[in-house]
């Protein structure tokens, strides 16, 4: 297969974007635009094969279970899993997180045991672990920064003991861009007997992810963020723990037999998806994985990696901005503040010039509380943004300078 290697032309794609106007949306790392193969496969679902999956003896329901299964093994070989059992639909990263806390986390951990988090995850890898942590009587650590917003390798190993059970870290940094050194995390938690999972709601759109060769025990995504629907996503884990967690969830398709005294489950990954699935957007995912494959990775990596050095080097030179975060490696995130704006105020006048970007806490009050400011003015960055759009960027942020 030849895979697309002309990245400027994937705009053309993405009818939101192309469909008029002069927008330059910079906010993918909060959701991403969404292809025509995407909407296509979600009109073709309910068009021609919608019903419901696994049971019914119908042709259609064969047609929609065939196409839903095989939106899994889509996802098996984009994170290349050993099992398609090992991956689990969820409403998205949030709720894959929450699934590992309340199944593997309330029944594994007792007092005295730790979780291991950072300062730089997003609130859905923090809270479930504060829920899980009053619960059961475990202790939530964060590993700490340096001043470059890379996590600080050193306190990680020095935090990391044999009380720790669980480390729960980001693959990338949602406000930052920091991209973790997941393998190295998991070696050592690995060595200290806990196990690793992995938010990896900001790398799906921007790095290659083999959940194998990083040796992580959990990985969740969101299929929003990598150009596919909302509503759906995805956690994998590894069989065995899979196998030995409870369900979470009760009720249709997560069952194999029911009394009214007495319940057994059905297998995986089918234990943990109670009631019907979310058919359309695991189809519109399995689409979106299948148009990410139809490009050129090394192609896509060096095209997006100019656009944002671009930014970075662009914004960098402009007096009174202040880039937050410089990560040795990073993806497609620039955080920055304008020397006394309020970073929402920036964000409603660069919007008034058609640049969308987002502003605030971004969901990591913990980050900012650390970094000792509010919030940033965020541009994310993704593969239908170009040149022209840091140009735009750029002159909307001098407009704002002149305006406040
Ligand atoms: N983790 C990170 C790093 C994120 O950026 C996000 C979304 N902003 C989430 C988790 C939560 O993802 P979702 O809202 O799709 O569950």
């Amino acid at each position: 297969m030849t895979r697309r290697t002309d990245i400027a032309a994937l705009r053309d794609d993405f009818p939101l974007l192309t469909g008029g106007g002069n927008l330059v949306y910079l906010d993918s790392a909060a959701t991403t635009q969404k292809p025509n193969a995407v909407l296509d496969a979600i009109r073709n679902y309910y068009v021609r094969d919608n019903a419901n999956v696994h049971r019914a003896a119908h042709a259609l329901a064969d047609r929609a279970t065939t196409a839903f299964e095989n939106a899994r093994r889509a996802v098996q070989a984009f994170v290349n899993a050993q099992h398609a059992h090992e991956i689990i639909w969820t409403r998205g990263t949030t709720e894959s997180i929450n699934l590992v806390a309340q199944s593997y986390g309330a029944t594994t951990l007792r007092a005295g045991d730790e979780i291991l988090i950072s300062v730089l995850e997003h609130h859905s890898n923090i809270v479930p672990w504060q829920l899980v942590a009053a619960k059961t009587g475990a202790t939530l650590r964060a590993i700490d920064i340096d001043d470059r917003g890379d996590l600080d390798l050193d306190d990680f190993h020095r935090q990391l003991s044999a009380r720790t059970k669980i480390v729960a870290i980001g693959h990338v940094s949602n406000a930052l861009g920091t991209i973790n050194p997941i393998k190295e995390i998991v070696e050592a938690a690995h060595a200290a007997g806990a196990i690793v999972v992995v938010d990896g709601a900001q790398a799906a759109a921007h790095l290659p992810i083999d959940v194998r060769d990083l040796d992580c025990d959990f990985y969740a995504l969101s299929g929003h963020k990598m150009f596919g629907p909302t509503g759906i996503g995805v956690l994998y884990g590894k069989e065995a723990l899979l196998d030995a967690m409870p369900p979470w969830q009760a009720g249709g398709e997560m069952i194999e037999t029911v009394t009214l005294e007495k319940t057994t489950f059905n297998r995986l990954p089918y234990k943990f998806e109670a009631g019907t699935p979310n058919i359309a957007d695991a189809i519109g995912l399995g689409a979106a994985i299948e148009y990410l494959h139809g490009i050129d990775g090394a192609a896509l990596r060096a095209y997006e990696a100019n656009v944002v050095a671009m930014a970075r080097a662009r914004l960098g030179q402009m007096e009174g901005v202040r880039i937050i975060g410089n990560a040795r490696v990073s993806t497609a995130v620039v955080s920055f503040a304008i020397d006394g704006a309020h970073p929402h105020d920036v964000g409603t006048l660069l919007d008034q010039q058609s640049v969308a970007v987002r502003a605030g806490h971004h969901c990591a009050m913990p980050l900012m509380q650390r970094l000792g400011i509010p919030g940033t003015v965020r541009a994310s960055f993704c593969l239908y943004n170009s040149a022209a759009d840091v140009e735009r960027l750029v002159a909307g942020i001098d407009k704002v300078r002149q305006l406040l």
